[in-house]
């Protein structure tokens, strides 16, 4: 058996184009305010590459930056403006912030319905009911994939490595609410094989690379690869497998790519999977923020 593999830039093109045809159809523009505080080479990175794929679908995208000993009163205080600023449509918040800072806290305070990576306790807690506001972009994006493969969770064990807040706890309730039978393991589970081997989907999400081999997957299995880990570069040259490839960008997944992809019958590459398809679900996210605003 040779797995299919996921091309997240295809289906990150399609949600693309369907923003842009929404986009056209608002009255009010999307604007996204990023905010970070303290040097991280990493957040700069995403923050470069969002804008990238906002400036590319057609959204405003504004950055702040504030510095290392910024405090949380002052990050409040400008989510507060933000919130009630009619022209901005999405707000988010960079991780890690300064260890001072209470992230639950900073979280809390933006408004649901500016909250476009979901992770304002009022929308994850709605989740459990069905009914957030804004769905987290990563489960979103997973539970995307499954759609554009027309698997149906239903009746079927899904295994979720990583029971983190923004991946593994939400990408549970959207699979219980699909009927799956969700199996949620963590660092501390015993014996994680015993689970993964009666995963008929399974997500990894634990930002450990290598941790899915091969003997750990059921045959035919669906594989999510969420771990997006640095791996050591190597030289490209012709004729690259994709997994060389990946490891020649420096990042690499949780599953072995390589190994597994015998036994999957569809599996997420890294990157190149899930990555592209969360970025687009956030600017989807801001379209929708901006389409609801009354
Ligand atoms: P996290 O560190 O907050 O959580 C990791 C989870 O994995 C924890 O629940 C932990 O208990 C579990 N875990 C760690 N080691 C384990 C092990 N050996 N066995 C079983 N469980 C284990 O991480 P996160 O923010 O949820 O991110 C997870 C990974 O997903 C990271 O690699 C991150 O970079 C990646 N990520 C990718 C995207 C994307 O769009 N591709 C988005 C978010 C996160």
């Amino acid at each position: 058996m040779k797995a299919v593999v996921f091309d997240g830039k295809c289906l990150a093109e399609k949600i693309k184009l369907s923003i842009r045809r929404k986009i056209k159809k608002l009255k009010l523009k999307p604007l996204i305010v990023s905010i970070r505080a303290g040097a991280s080479p990493a957040s700069e990175t995403y923050v470069t590459r969002q804008e990238k794929s906002c400036i590319a679908a057609g959204i405003k995208y504004r950055k702040i930056k504030f510095p290392e000993n910024v405090s949380e009163k002052t990050i409040l205080k400008k989510i507060q403006t933000l919130n009630d600023d009619a022209k901005v449509t999405g707000i988010i918040v960079l991780l890690p912030l300064p260890v001072k800072i209470n992230t639950l806290t900073v979280h809390k305070s933006i408004k649901p319905e500016k909250d476009i990576e979901g992770v304002n306790p009022d929308n994850t807690g709605l989740l459990s009911r069905g009914k957030a506001i804004m769905p987290p972009c990563t489960a979103a994006a997973v539970m995307k994939i499954l759609k554009s493969i027309k698997c149906s969770a239903e009746g079927k064990n899904a295994v979720i490595v990583g029971c983190s807040d923004i991946v593994g706890k939400p990408l549970a309730m959207m699979l219980m609410r699909e009927s799956a039978t969700v199996t949620v393991c963590n660092i501390k589970t015993k014996n994680l094989s015993s689970h993964t081997q009666k995963a008929d989907i399974l997500i990894a999400a634990a930002g450990v690379k290598n941790l899915i081999k091969p003997s750990m997957i059921k045959r035919g299995a669906i594989v999510i690869d969420v771990g997006f880990n640095a791996a050591p570069k190597l030289k490209a040259h012709r004729g690259m497998t994709a997994d060389a490839r990946a490891a020649k960008n420096g990042i690499c997944g949780d599953v072995c790519f390589k190994a597994v992809l015998k036994k999957a019958s569809f599996i997420t590459p890294v990157p190149g999977g899930v990555g592209p398809v969360t970025a687009y679900q956030l600017l989807l996210n801001a379209v929708n923020a901006a389409a609801n605003k009354k």
